[in-house]
């Protein structure tokens, strides 16, 4: 609908029936992984965003350069590598911390899923080698979010 402009000066806040679903970089994702960004604060590096993940979906490998939390409003994710893995399996509504490094090689979506995220600094897709595909920063945040709305 319309393009988010942020002001690190100002606090803000958003109605999320205001703004239109996002089709997910499909090299970063797959299964039709949609998103909406809330927010980016570069005075800390971090930015919110909130996520639908239809059954069967899936994240591309990478690591989390810093923290993050988030918030499984609907659905069933299995990160890094689900609970068999030593990672975890989560059905909403299920709150997670990610740690500074954590590294998540598959992110899956069991059912039809919605989820809210804070990223405190980059985030790092890599190949099965652990090189970078793409080094995602709340900047490449920003300007991947104003491309994609810019075309409504
Ligand atoms: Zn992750």
């Amino acid at each position: 609908m319309s393009v988010q402009h942020f002001d690190p000066a100002n606090g803000r806040s958003v109605q999320l029936d205001d703004i239109d679903w996002v089709e997910f970089p499909p090299g970063l994702s797959e299964g039709g992984i949609r998103w909406k960004l809330l927010n980016v604060a570069p005075e800390v590096g971090s930015w919110a965003a909130i996520y639908d993940c239809p059954k069967g979906s899936s994240f591309a490998s990478h690591v989390h350069i810093g923290p993050g939390e988030y918030f499984l409003t609907k659905g069933h994710m299995e990160v890094r590598g689900g609970a068999e893995e030593g990672g975890v399996s989560v059905r909403a509504p299920a709150y997670g911390y990610e740690a500074c490094q954590a590294y998540h090689g598959e992110t899956n979506f069991l059912e039809d899923s919605e989820f809210y995220m804070t990223f405190l600094g980059p985030l790092n897709f890599v190949d099965g080698e652990g090189n970078t595909v793409a080094l995602v920063t709340w900047e490449t945040v920003q300007a991947a979010w104003e491309a994609a709305t810019a075309a409504d």
